[in-house]
């Protein structure tokens, strides 16, 4: 059986399924964000009732705490959590390039940096990301890659697509877990020749999947939808296509739109943490003094824990008094909206409505982007 295969598409839109050895992943889907293994606030059984397929594990994280030769040694990552569904873990390149401050030098080799735990100096190369994420046992590994800010020089944006490039080749023959898939990371920036380079170069090297990095990091948003669209056209069709690091309703459409086929982001759950729900017209602030006395639940459609037995008011209550429970129930609420949400992109392009399934979200979002 194939590891990816496309079932239908609408456009440039795409459903398939990817195979992993832990389960088969419809798509497209979108991956919530368990950074330090743990979907913050929620058990891994309630993240599964969601709906939630595959998450995300966090390489640089892990490897400092509480270890990934320890986890490996507690039986993988998904022993140690207790989440036996798929899970993507990053290679860490993300997190060191973003804590720009802790980055010693960066060379051919890999990059030295300060840890952001107990702040000492620590050092990534392709070959650690491939051991690390190997110890994890994760499902799905994501090459390292040089993730340069939005705002760099040309130049620097490629050095930074020539390592990318160099490292994936690298992380290409290290050793991995059984059954593990590994994904290449295209950068480039929203620069055309550099993004269609490291695009091609990447698919070059005949990952099991690609990836777009190095977008949704502050560059102009339509500039990326832009780029998005041409960029996944040049990946390989028959593989899964993933771009990181996108979770609003508008994104999530435009990439599945441009023929991406998986997503995380951080977005569902951070924003429950800020008291906000996510919701078909926008986001709900909590905070806000006009819901003190709403018996609604947070979006009367959804089938949600915090929605079938909760209003407005009692979670705008728990929210202001910092109780925990209100942070879990808006995070299981916000994951189930971006879950639910690209189930039904999913079923509209099973059935060729995808251009009228995204224009009837896009009009009913009229609060927020
Ligand atoms: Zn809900």
């Amino acid at each position: 059986m194939k590891t990816f295969e496309v079932q239908t598409t609408d456009g440039a839109a795409r459903a398939g399924v990817l195979r992993t050895t832990r389960g088969e992943i419809e798509t497209p889907v979108f991956m919530p964000v368990g950074t330090k293994a743990t979907v913050k606030t929620l058990d891994p059984h309630e993240v599964e009732q969601l709906g939630a397929q595959i998450i995300l594990g966090n390489t640089y994280h892990l490897h400092f705490r509480p270890g990934d030769e320890l986890i490996r040694d507690l039986g993988g990552l998904h022993a140690f959590m207790a989440w036996d569904r798929p899970i993507l873990t990053d290679s860490g390149g993300f997190q060191v390039f973003s804590l720009r401050d802790t980055i010693a030098r960066v060379d051919d080799d890999g990059v030295a940096f300060r840890n952001v735990y107990d702040g000492r100096e620590a050092r990534f190369t392709p070959e650690l990301a491939a051991q690390i994420q190997a110890n994890l046992g994760s499902d799905i590994a994501m090459c390292l890659d040089q993730v340069p800010a939005a705002d760099v020089s040309a130049r620097q944006l490629a050095d930074a697509v020539r390592r990318t490039t160099e490292w994936a080749a690298r992380q290409r023959n290290a050793p991995r877990a059984d059954g593990q898939l590994r994904f290449g990371i295209a950068q480039g920036g929203i620069d055309p020749e550099l993004r269609r380079r490291s695009t091609e170069e990447i698919a070059e090297l005949d990952f099991d999947g690609n990836a777009i990095g190095g977008l949704a990091i502050g560059e102009d948003r339509a500039a990326m939808f832009e780029v998005t669209d041409w960029a996944a056209a040049l990946m390989p069709a028959e593989k899964p296509r993933y771009f990181m690091g996108i979770g609003d309703a508008e994104g999530i459409l435009e990439v599945i739109e441009a023929g991406v086929d998986m997503f995380d982001c951080v977005l569902p759950t951070r924003t429950a943490r800020t008291g906000s729900a996510l919701t078909p017209e926008g986001r709900l602030n909590l905070r806000n003094a006009r819901f003190a006395r709403d018996p609604e639940p947070l979006d009367p459609n959804c089938d949600c824990p915090a929605c079938t037995r909760f209003s407005r008011a009692y979670i705008r209550h728990l929210i202001n008094q910092n109780e925990l429970l209100g942070l879990r129930l808006l995070s299981l609420h916000n994951l189930r909206f971006v879950l639910e949400l690209t189930s039904g992109a999913r079923a509209a392009i099973r059935s060729g409505d995808f251009a009228s399934y995204k224009r009837a979200a896009l009009e009913r979002l009229t609060w927020d982007s």
